[in-house]
């Protein structure tokens, strides 16, 4: 459902505080002297210039993360409790700042302004007091084995974890993955996205400031051949956490393989959104649908960018899906009345005009949108395509635009099948006012994400990752602590059972 007007107005031209590689708790310059322009999508222009990380700063980073990490050192030796106290810490920060960081968010990213503040802001924070809850109940076990043995297992950190995300949302992907990491006793190496890097920058000196000691959280802005390459290969680094394209993740499994690094990868998705005629308002389902794919301007990869309409009602819900994206107003993102803003950089925009172009060709019914909206920034109208069918490049790949592609179906068994008829599992979600069909369709699908009657909704306690090529592993939840973790037994010979 739409966001209500943001609780404070933003800073529409926040300052640039921090461009520099952070590593050992300090802002630094590349090794090689080199920058990166970072541009506002919005408005096409230069942000700054960034430093450029490469395998030289990543060889740093991860030097530093090391002996953060040896034995008898601060973070080695700190309470449980203590690491908890600091990621709460880290969390009042980012509240503090939460004016500023929302409003780069934007400036950065180009989503509209309600969007970084309570989905990226707030759910930044409440990632990080859920995992601060985890620190000091994290537990092995005693097992009763056969023989005279006493045994117990313990978790144990992984070591050093090398975490790459992507530029969606810059914020909350760098919370999932520091947040289970530290609250593990983790030490890690990041690298933002080449298109997004400002806020996590920012945060790194939130990390010093909350009292985190030198090398425990490292943030190497760069490109991903060259940095995040460079973090792939690393052979100290002992686990990688990917959140980004399938194509990537397939790379990164494989470069990992060499020494055998735990992988945790988050990738795309195609997901399905089934819309029965049974559902309790057809209103309140087209704005459910459209919702699903136009969020985060429909580069999320849980974006429900397939809507599947029950043949009874498929031709109003089409006219009245295609009312809806025609009034949903794109532009400056700060602008409390807009809905949508730019897409993230001309690669994307380019991309998503050729999947248009390709839905025309194939011959999908344009309803509306498919052109580039105004003349200055990576904005797009949103679309709608009917009369799709599954064969279609717009049905089956990922486009991560505002493109919303609607099919019909009869029947829940025909429905399931198409759902599940995709190379990708992330999410999927069902709006029907049958328990039956609900309960059929949520154990039936091939999706680690069902939502029944809503679509969208991601708690820190839940785990959330894809079956298929949308990923391997899980993040949030208990799932993330099992995921930083390495379950050691020990098992002590004794003279008796006792
Ligand atoms: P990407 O997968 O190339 O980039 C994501 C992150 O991986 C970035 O930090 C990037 O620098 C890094 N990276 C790229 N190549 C790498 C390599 N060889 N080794 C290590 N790290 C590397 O995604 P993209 O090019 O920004 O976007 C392309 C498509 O990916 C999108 O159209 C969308 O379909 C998908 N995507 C998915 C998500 C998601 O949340 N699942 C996020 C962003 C993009």
């Amino acid at each position: 459902m739409a966001l209500p007007p943001a609780p404070f107005p933003p800073i529409r031209q926040p300052e640039i505080k921090y461009t520099q590689l952070f590593i050992n708790n300090e802002f630094i310059d590349a090794v090689s002297g080199k920058t990166f322009p970072v541009y506002n999508p919005a408005t096409e222009q230069k942000i700054a210039d960034v430093s450029e990380g490469d395998k030289a700063d990543v060889d740093k980073a991860v030097n530093a993360a090391k002996a953060a990490f040896e034995f008898g050192s601060p973070w080695q030796q700190m309470d449980a409790s203590g690491r908890g106290r600091l990621l709460l810490k880290l969390a009042d920060l980012i509240d503090r700042d939460a004016v500023y960081l929302s409003s780069l968010e934007t400036f950065d990213n180009g989503k509209i302004f309600k969007e970084s503040v309570y989905v990226d802001l707030f759910g930044s924070s409440a990632v990080l007091r859920y995992y601060a809850g985890w620190c000091d109940k994290i537990q092995g076990k005693t097992v009763p084995i056969d023989g005279n043995f006493f045994c117990y297992t313990r978790r144990e950190p992984v070591g050093i974890c090398g975490q790459i995300i992507p530029w969606n949302f810059p914020m909350p992907m760098m919370m999932w993955k520091i947040g289970p990491a530290l609250a593990c006793g983790n030490v890690v190496v990041l690298k933002p996205a080449e298109q997004t890097p400002l806020n996590a920058l920012y945060i790194a000196s939130l990390i010093k400031e909350a009292g985190f000691p030198p090398g425990v959280v490292n943030v190497i802005p760069g490109y991903g051949p060259t940095a995040g390459a460079a973090i792939t290969n690393h052979p100290d680094i002992n686990k990688i956490a990917f959140t980004g394209s399938t194509e990537t993740g397939k790379l990164i499994m494989k470069t990992a393989a060499d020494t055998m690094k735990r992988v945790t990868l988050e990738l795309g998705g195609k997901c399905p959104v089934v819309v029965f005629d049974d559902f309790e308002d057809i209103d309140k389902a087209v704005e459910i649908a459209h919702q699903a794919v136009y969020f985060a301007a429909g580069q999320c990869c849980a974006a429900g960018s397939r809507t599947y309409v029950h043949e009874a009602i498929y031709d109003e819900f089409v006219k009245k899906t295609v009312e809806r994206a025609r009034n949903r107003p794109v532009g400056d993102p700060f602008n409390d009345d807009i809905e949508m803003g730019p897409q993230i950089d001309s690669a994307q925009f380019d991309k998503i005009l050729n999947m248009v172009e390709s839905g025309k060709k194939e011959g999908a019914v344009l309803e509306c949108g498919g052109k580039r909206h105004g003349t200055t920034g990576y904005f797009i109208e949103p679309t709608v395509f009917s009369n799709v069918t599954e064969n279609m490049r717009i049905c089956r790949e990922e486009i991560f635009g505002p493109v919303q592609t609607v099919m019909k179906f009869s029947t829940l068994e025909e429905v399931i099948k198409k759902a599940n008829d995709s190379c990708y599992g992330l999410a999927a979600g069902i709006l029907t006012g049958s328990i039956d069909k609900a309960l059929q369709f949520t154990s039936r699908v091939k999706a680690g994400t069902v939502w029944v009657n809503w679509y969208n909704f991601l708690t820190s306690q839940t785990p959330y990752g894809g079956f298929k090529e949308s990923g391997i592993g899980r993040e949030l939840g208990e799932d993330a602590i099992n995921a930083y973790t390495e379950n050691k037994t020990v098992t002590i010979k004794t003279s008796s059972k006792f």
